[in-house]
């Protein structure tokens, strides 16, 4: 048991990006009532990275355990809804298809509806599957609303996450961390400070500063002051699954409505996104340099941007991966300094809150204890390696062969877990998921289905089902859908009341 000598008394946070102020507000509100001291320590000549807008639905459950009000999170960040991701292009040009958050239709008699969808295909029936998801028939109808206003009705299971202004954002969090007791203190890292063993002790600023602590959490971005540069720990470099190693980004004025998802557009060399908000739009090219030159990408970036530029073109360079040990000794790392997976599917910032979310349940003492360090490891490992099959997925089952970069990804060799995964998948129409992962059997079939990856077969014994008793219960479903959402204001009516909300 930890006794009270063992306790630890001080953390110390290096960094100040979202990582770092998430990590701040989370572990300081739930200690905000004891004697743990907390002290972030960040860098105003260095900044943050400032992308990073685009979010997956357990947001909303980050800032509901943080006590933040939604309204107000949503107004001071300028934020906009999220029901899912357009993906355009992926499969083959001028193909579209939407990956949303939340189930598509519902379990019949225990049967995955996918199953039942597949079945009523096999007998004639045309309707997409989207036509069963609550936040495609949303999207399609650019309407948004919150779901505990429609209990009882179809849309009562949509699931959504935001969309935000980084920067705000990052200014939200440290008003929250700092109104809980956090102390910041400004200054740069030049030296950390280790024991004999390696433990660290404490780090020097330039001013000379010493700030000690008995942890410490290193969210200084790619650089990995503490957990590379100091522990050295290493990186898997997963470049031969995600070849993408730079991005260029971009901010516009916004045109016409404000759309509740983000858009994906695969591109020469990778993709594009569109995240918009308020008050502004975020776009950024996503992209392999071995297949197009910065500039060229730029060129292409703004080629696809609506509305006047307000900031020059950046270029971020990236290496998709994560550390070999996200915590060493005394030292954990989040965001950025962790790893590294391109933001497809949006799951970097929910990646800092579920590490953070693990450490809280694996809280340590003072002393060294390899038990914790080793599960903790292990299930940041698991996560990162279940996102990087599903965003990979979106790659190697493209028919693309416009360019050299598509003609790769079609050849590309796959991790053997997602080929068990599709192979299992192909065989069955069922997908391989655990109910701890981030992205459910939902989020499998929509991009199978989307991508063109059609199963072999479906459960057999849905044959012993009247056809036609299935079909009417999918059309029932589909109807009710179609109907209330079109009840619903549309995202940019529901956004102007919601934030009109009194501060
Ligand atoms: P940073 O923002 O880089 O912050 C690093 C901090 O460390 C800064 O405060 C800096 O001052 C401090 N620091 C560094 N060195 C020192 C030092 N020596 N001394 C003191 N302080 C120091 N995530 C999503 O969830 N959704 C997205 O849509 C998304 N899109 C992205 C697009 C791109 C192109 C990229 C690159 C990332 C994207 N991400 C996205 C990831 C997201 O941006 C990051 O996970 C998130 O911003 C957290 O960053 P961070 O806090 O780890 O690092």
């Amino acid at each position: 048991m930890n006794r009270a000598q063992d306790a630890i008394k001080k953390i110390v946070i290096v960094g100040g990006g979202t990582a770092g102020w998430l990590a701040a507000a989370t572990i300081g509100n739930i200690f905000k009532n004891s004697q743990l001291q907390i002290e972030l320590v960040e860098s105003d000549d260095i900044g943050v990275i400032g992308v990073g807008e685009a979010t997956v639905p357990p947001i909303i459950n980050i800032l509901s355990s943080l006590g933040i009000d939604l309204a107000e999170f949503v107004k001071a960040t300028q934020g906009s809804f999220k029901l899912g991701i357009k993906f355009d292009g992926w499969s083959q040009q001028g193909k579209s298809f939407f990956h949303p958050f939340g189930s598509l239709g519902r379990t019949i008699n225990d049967y995955d509806f996918f199953q039942c969808w597949l079945k009523c295909r096999a007998e004639g029936d045309n309707t997409p599957l989207m036509a069963h998801s609550p936040e495609a028939v949303l999207a399609e109808q650019e309407k948004f609303f919150i779901p505990f206003e429609a209990q009882n009705t179809p849309l009562a299971r949509v699931l959504y996450a935001l969309h935000f202004d980084a920067s705000l954002a990052g200014k939200f969090l440290r008003k929250f961390a700092e109104g809980i007791g956090i102390k910041r203190t400004e200054g740069t890292v030049e030296q950390v400070n280790q024991t004999e063993d390696g433990t660290i002790a404490a780090v020097t600023l330039k001013s000379g500063q010493v700030v000690t602590g008995d942890f410490f959490i290193d969210c200084t971005g790619f650089r990995g002051l503490l957990i590379e540069q100091t522990l050295a720990t290493g990186y898997d470099d997963w470049s031969h699954y995600l070849p993408c190693n730079k991005a260029v980004a971009v901010q516009t004025e916004n045109t016409g409505a404000t759309l509740p998802y983000t858009i994906s557009s695969a591109k020469e060399a990778g993709w594009t996104w569109r995240i918009p908000l308020q008050h502004r739009t975020g776009n950024g090219y996503v992209y392999c340099d071995k297949y197009v030159s910065d500039e060229q990408a730029k060129r292409t970036l703004l080629e696809s941007v609506d509305g006047k530029l307000l900031t020059e073109p950046r270029v971020i360079p990236f290496t998709t991966g994560m550390r070999k040990q996200a915590w060493v000794k005394n030292c954990l790392s989040l965001g950025l300094a962790q790893g590294f997976l391109e933001p497809l599917e949006s799951t970097a910032i929910h990646l800092v809150s579920k590490s953070i979310a693990y450490f809280i349940q694996m809280f340590p003492s003072r002393h060294y204890q390899p038990a914790l360090v080793e599960e903790y490891n292990r299930r940041i490992a698991m996560d990162y390696q279940e996102i990087r099959d599903f965003l990979v997925l979106h790659y190697c089952t493209s028919q693309r062969d416009d360019s050299d970069f598509w003609r790769w990804c079609r050849s590309m060799k796959i991790p053997p877990s997602l080929q068990y995964k599709m192979d299992y998948f192909k065989a069955s129409g069922k997908a391989i998921v655990s109910h701890e992962q981030l992205f459910q059997s939902s989020s499998w079939y929509a991009i199978y289905q989307g991508m063109g990856i059609k199963p072999n077969s479906y459960n057999p014994t849905l044959d012993l089902w009247q056809p036609e008793k299935l079909q009417a219960i999918l059309d029932s479903g589909k109807q009710g859908l179609i109907e209330i959402a079109a009840k619903q204001p549309s995202h940019d009516e529901f956004l102007v009341k919601y934030c009109q909300a009194p501060e």
